[in-house]
């Protein structure tokens, strides 16, 4: 669906993005990652043919975006991080007024109104101006505009920064669904976002692609801090000690004390290695009972310091 190579942005001496490829397939929802002034914006913005690269090609569906730019725009819908909304105007008439200028004509226009109002949440403020609207609502109005022509692509940047918790939350929910007819970039500098909206993950650090993979594999990597957190009753720490050290895969054992009438132990793997079915094996071979088994993760803005270091 997309495909990129080479794709450079210079602004004068500042290397924005560094040789970025990357193939894009129908239907992905895609997360860029990177940290602040990492090259997320103006990736984005080379993708939707608003800058022009320094060198690279771009090309979506099989068209070249030096051959006809054109074609490519209306392949996509573009939500700017700050979406530019006319805020004295009603949020119907604001989008009837997108609509026309996308060429809209008659009863096509109220009908796509009505699709964007149901997709995006919109029903209850059509009427509003868009001034007194929540930043989550106005971010949904943009989301609205960004699907009027019904893209095939929809690039969105940084699409829940500045908002509420909760307005985070009904944001993701609409992009999931929007994904799944849809081919959907968003760019965010909070890992967690990716993860939970995204199927793919592609994180950039001054200008290069760092890491790229399913959302799955980054976490996978995540867990394998290895250790693994044990409550038991019916016994003690220290008692239990011997017994969950002799299990295959383990590398040491940390007495964590008592705690509400539960031993608690820490336990630390051999590289690479889980040893939870054996621990629970083990224990089960005892009169103990096992309240608590967990496996330790890094953090994700632990992962992504180290990602972002490292390169
Ligand atoms: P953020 O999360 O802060 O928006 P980003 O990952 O989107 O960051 P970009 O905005 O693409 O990063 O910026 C990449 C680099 O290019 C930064 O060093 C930034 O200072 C620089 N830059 C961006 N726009 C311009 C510009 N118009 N002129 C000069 N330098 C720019």
């Amino acid at each position: 669906m997309i495909h990129v190579e080479g794709l450079t942005k210079y602004y004068g001496d500042i290397c924005a993005v560094d040789h970025i490829d990357l193939d894009i397939r129908r239907g992905e929802i895609v997360g860029l990652l990177g940290p602040n002034g990492a090259g997320k914006t103006t990736t984005l913005r080379m993708l939707t043919g608003y800058f022009t690269p320094s060198a690279g090609q771009i090309t979506i569906k099989d068209v070249a975006m030096d051959d006809n730019p054109l074609a490519i725009k209306h392949l996509i819908g573009y939500l700017p991080e700050s979406a530019p909304l006319y805020q004295s105007m009603l949020v119907y008439d604001y989008l009837d007024h997108v609509a026309r200028i996308r060429g809209l004509k008659g009863d096509e226009r109220p009908k796509r109104l009505q699709e964007l109002a149901d997709l995006c949440g919109l029903r209850g403020i059509m009427h509003k101006p868009i001034a007194t609207l929540s930043k989550g609502l106005k971010q949904r109005v943009g989301l609205a505009h960004a699907m009027m022509s019904d893209p095939e692509i929809l690039i969105l940047d940084e699409p829940t920064s500045g908002l509420d918790p909760n307005q985070i939350v009904e944001i993701r929910e609409i992009i999931r669904h929007i994904g799944t007819e849809k081919t959907v970039i968003l760019s965010t500098h909070i890992l967690s976002e990716a993860e939970a909206t995204c199927g793919r993950i592609v994180i950039i650090n001054k200008g290069r692609i760092i890491v790229d993979g399913t959302t799955q594999a980054l976490t996978a990597g995540r867990e394998q801090a290895g250790r693994i957190h044990i409550g038991l009753m019916g016994t003690d720490a220290q008692n239990a000690r011997p017994l969950l050290g002799g299990v295959t895969g383990v590398r040491e054992v940390d007495a964590a004390g008592e705690s509400d009438g539960i031993a608690r132990l820490t336990v630390t793997c051999q590289p690479g290695t889980d040893a939870r079915a054996d621990l629970y094996a083990a224990i089960k071979s005892t009169d103990w009972i096992l309240v608590e088994m967990t496996r330790e993760t890094k953090t994700l803005e632990t992962l992504f310091g180290e990602l972002t270091r490292e390169f």
